[in-house]
């Protein structure tokens, strides 16, 4: 039988690694770069220490985050893993900001709708799909009652749909 080889932790000490060695499940021997990263930031004795007392689920959870970490720092030296929290941060704002846009453009077409009446939304919209938005729920937040058109009540609601589009993030 062959033998398995050491854990990139153990090869890179220059030791043999046993079934016990707490390091194998996380960096297998192929995994040198990634041990290193760990042991630049971290070093070894601290993760061993982090993870001594912990239960097998919560040790793969830090080991995770402590390679994540890890990683995250080697690529961006200067920011981390607050870059990745800045990064998406920004592209929330983004998505959010785009939001508004494509519910003014909604309220507009809405309104564009009441003015020429029988004339049907969509063929304001050029394909803008409607009705893709109306089972979704971003940041928590039902959408469909903001994008609900009058159907049925056309010529009569008239003046309720502009607050019926208001959006508040
Ligand atoms: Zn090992």
């Amino acid at each position: 039988m062959k033998e398995k080889p050491s854990c990139a932790s153990c090869k890179h000490q220059r030791r043999r690694c046993n079934a016990y060695c707490p390091l194998a499940p996380y960096f297998p021997h192929d995994r040198l770069a990634q041990f290193l990263n760990v042991r630049k930031l971290f070093g070894v004795s601290n993760v061993l220490r982090i993870i001594k007392d912990l239960e097998p689920q919560q040790r793969d959870d830090a080991m995770r985050t402590i390679i994540f970490e890890a990683e995250v720092r080697a690529r961006d030296p200067v920011r981390g893993c607050l870059g990745v929290i800045e990064d998406l941060q920004r592209q929330i704002n983004w998505s959010r900001a785009e939001l508004e846009v494509t519910l003014a453009h909604l309220r507009t077409v809405k309104q564009q709708r009441q003015t020429n009446h029988g004339i049907p939304a969509a063929a304001h919209l050029g394909g803008f799909p409607v009705g893709s938005f109306s089972s979704n729920r971003l940041y928590g937040m039902p959408l469909n009652p903001l994008l609900h058109t009058d159907g049925g009540r056309a010529g009569h609601g008239g003046r309720n749909m502009a607050g019926g589009v208001g959006i508040d993030i």
